[in-house]
């Protein structure tokens, strides 16, 4: 566990000419929501002002208001699944225009300048991406998330969301979607390719849907046998569960790919025997507390263990365009502001499916 370090902020401050919105927001650690209003900054040249219709519940929501990843910034205005319409551009606004529907992932800056903005991977910006909650901002004010009716973003960090793609539907996409589909591509996962994917969540269940329209051979890995015929439903060629020990013998050396969205620490061993050689594990599942492994599971079959974060704004463009062209979506509940503390509750009971949405009209 990273140390726990809790920096509180003062909500109340008034500053001028800020545009008020309702949010939800935890006081501390593990606190309930509480609906109240805190200040958006006012619009600055490159500013797009959005109306957001709905808010994903990421399952990184709860590892940051229930402090998991080391403290956090409190209050905290969770959310980073973000979905909505331009409601104002600032001045020297060129790529969108009031009325146009928009999302905005787990960024919302980056210095523009190191060699990953560059190559438009600004996950990885040098000088530190600037997250959409519970981060400090370049001038040192807290980030406020999408559990919010409206939200301030440099246009850098804005995504067009396509017309054939409800808003409710098209918010997870800009996480859970971005997050699976950057590592399918990057390990060119294709036709030809044996890929496991692991944990049937909010990203597992988009994770099997692209790595079937990339071609793949796609096998997926759940606890138990219950979300079998939903995951064919999205693509998958087989379905095993990993509480049968005859899972582990029967795909022995099989993956050339395994992607790990489950949100626990896992027996890393176990699934590392089900790489063929120069196989990779993929960690995208991201819990609090350290993995281990035996070097010897890598060692005799020049295996990796990989990692790797959402993806650059670009890939998020291109990703939520394939999605609407393959038909790719999240099966979503959509739900009222005053059920999120609940839903929190049934996410960690994997009482999901397949990803939380709250209508923050009802803020
Ligand atoms: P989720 O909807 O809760 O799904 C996680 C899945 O993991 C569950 O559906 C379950 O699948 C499996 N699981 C849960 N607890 C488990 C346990 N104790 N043992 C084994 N399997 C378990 O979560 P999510 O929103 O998809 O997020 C998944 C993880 O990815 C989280 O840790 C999140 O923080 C992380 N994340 C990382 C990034 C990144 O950039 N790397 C971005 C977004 C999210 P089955 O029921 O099928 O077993
Ligand atoms: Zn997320």
């Amino acid at each position: 566990m990273y140390a726990v370090k809790v920096i509180k902020f003062d909500f109340s401050k008034e500053r001028e000419n800020m545009c008020k919105t309702s949010v939800l927001s935890a006081s501390g650690i593990k606190a309930p929501f509480e609906k109240t209003t805190i200040e958006r900054r006012e619009l600055r040249p490159d500013d797009v002002l959005i109306d957001i219709k709905f808010s994903g519940i990421c399952h990184s929501d709860i590892h940051s208001v229930h402090g998991e990843w080391g403290g956090g910034i409190f209050p905290m205005v969770p959310g980073h699944e973000i979905a909505g319409v331009v409601a104002a551009v600032g001045s020297e606004v060129t790529k969108f225009a009031v009325g146009e529907r928009v999302g905005v992932g787990c960024f919302v800056d980056s210095c523009g300048e190191c060699e990953y903005c560059l190559k438009g991977e600004e996950q990885y910006c040098t000088k530190g991406v600037v997250q959409t909650y519970n981060a400090l901002d370049y001038d040192g004010n807290p980030t406020y998330g999408g559990y919010s009716q409206k939200i301030v973003v440099t246009e850098r960090f804005v995504v067009r969301i396509p017309d054939s793609l409800e808003l409710d539907v098209a918010s997870p996409l800009l996480c859970a979607g971005i997050t699976t589909y950057s590592p399918l591509k990057h390990w060119n996962v294709g036709p030809g390719k044996k890929v496991a994917i692991l944990g049937v969540g909010g990203l597992g269940h988009l994770a099997i849907q692209y790595a079937h329209a990339l071609g793949a051979e796609v096998t997926v890995l759940s606890r138990s046998m219950d979300k079998k015929s939903e995951a064919l439903g999205f693509g998958a060629d087989q379905y095993f569960a990993t509480s049968d020990p005859e899972t582990f013998k029967a795909l022995a050396g099989r993956f050339d790919l395994i992607l790990n969205t489950v949100s626990a620490n896992l027996n890393v061993d176990a699934y590392l025997s089900l790489l063929r050689v120069d196989g990779t594990l993929v960690n995208v599942g991201a819990p609090g507390t350290p993995d281990q492994y035996n070097a010897f599971s890598l060692l005799m079959g020049r295996r990796s263990i990989a990692g790797t974060l959402v993806g650059g704004i670009q890939e998020t463009q291109e990703m939520l365009d394939f999605s609407a062209e393959h038909s790719i979506a999240p099966q979503i509940e959509v739900i009222r502001a005053d059920q999120v503390d609940e839903a929190y509750d049934r996410v960690l009971r994997s009482d999901v499916r397949y990803r939380f949405v709250i209508d923050v009209s009802t803020l």
